[in-house]
């Protein structure tokens, strides 16, 4: 009776917000015992749109943030996997491999590396960009994962995976399993900006590290309804990034629903509902922040865990890559 397997993982790019909470973090947690979970630290991929030596240099401190991020949420270190995807060379190894299954035009159709590129202000795309999702199929595919629990951004990529996964099948005999993609809660949560989605690189998210004052400052700066100029004018409730978060956030459905009804009669002021947010989500970061603490405390200890973790899939990622080998019938002389 073996588990089936998740991987999933974050780019060390920053600290880790309340998107990636309801958008994949959540699904971890709920599924960390009924599924044997492989969790990814992507340093490799931060190279796609970040190459500099100088964000090379930020890399270390960023995964300690994001392994201190981790365990606060609850992520448990002895019973799932974390390691470090460039401490794993089979990753490089199946890559290329699979770059052999994949087309560039098909490539080129998956949207969010346009954006990817654009928002990093790349002028023209970067080959190793355009194979942003083969690297991820390699990492996905590396311990035979079944499920990827991500936010809706990265639904298209767990596409190429399972093309590739089929392709490789195809070829070379069954080796992969097709795996699924797990959208979380809220596939795509808006950043406080109410423009684009909560992203570390655009300065529009309230982070799980923040402290209450930092996320009542952030709260009170939030996009609502621009069209309501006062308390007294019917306010939309549908689309309002407010709500989004009260709706995310807030445990209390009665209190949002009153609320919710009160602002589109023009009867609540867009403070108490901020007052009212602002508590929702200091109470849901309070048990965070404890943990966070408890953790921060012992830092050798904390990347202990991740090197036991790459130790563990370093040994996963052998095995895979000798049925790899196997079933394409390389040559190997030595
Ligand atoms: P970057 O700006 O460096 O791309 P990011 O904030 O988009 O950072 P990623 O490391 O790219 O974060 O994403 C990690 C995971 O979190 C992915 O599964 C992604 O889909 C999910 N995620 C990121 N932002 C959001 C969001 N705003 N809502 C829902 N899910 C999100
Ligand atoms: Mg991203």
């Amino acid at each position: 009776m073996t588990k089936k397997r998740i991987l999933t993982g974050d780019r060390p790019t920053g600290q880790m917000h309340l998107g990636h909470y309801v958008g994949t973090l959540e699904n971890r947690i709920r599924l960390q015992d009924e599924y044997e979970c492989f969790f990814i630290v992507a340093d490799l991929h931060t190279l796609t749109t970040q190459p500099e030596k100088d964000s090379i240099g930020q890399i270390k401190e960023n995964i300690m943030q994001m392994m201190l991020d981790y365990l606060a949420v609850g992520i448990d270190p002895e019973e799932s996997t974390i390691f470090l995807q460039s401490a794993v060379r089979e990753t490089y190894e199946l890559n290329l491999i699979f770059e052999m299954l994949v087309t560039v035009p098909r490539m080129e159709r998956v949207p969010s590396l346009k954006e990817m590129a654009q928002a990093a202000n790349l002028e023209r795309m970067p080959f190793g960009l355009l194979g942003y999702p083969i690297l991820q199929a390699a990492d996905i595919l590396l311990p035979r994962a079944n499920l990827v629990p991500v936010g809706r951004d990265n639904e298209a990529h767990v596409e190429v995976t399972r093309e590739i996964a089929r392709r490789f099948n195809n070829l070379y005999g069954e080796v992969f399993p097709i795996p699924d993609v797990m959208i979380g809660n809220v596939p795509t949560l808006v950043g406080t900006d109410g423009q684009a989605k909560m992203s570390k690189s655009l300065n529009n998210s309230i982070f799980l590290a923040d402290d209450t004052e930092t996320v009542d400052k952030k709260v009170r700066g939030m996009f609502t309804d621009p069209n309501r100029v006062s308390a007294d004018i019917p306010g939309r409730v549908e689309g309002n990034p407010v709500f989004i978060y009260h709706d995310a956030f807030n445990p209390d459905l009665e209190e949002v629903e009153d609320l919710k009804a009160r602002y589109s009669k023009g009867k609540v002021g867009d403070v108490e509902v901020k007052q009212k947010l602002t508590k929702a989500i200091n109470d849901f970061l309070d048990p965070i922040r404890e943990r966070r603490v408890t953790f921060e405390k012992d830092m050798k200890q904390v990347e202990e865990y991740l090197i036991e973790g790459t130790k563990r899939m370093r040994k996963e990622a052998e095995e895979t890559m000798g049925l790899v080998r196997d079933a394409m019938g390389m040559y190997r002389p030595m």
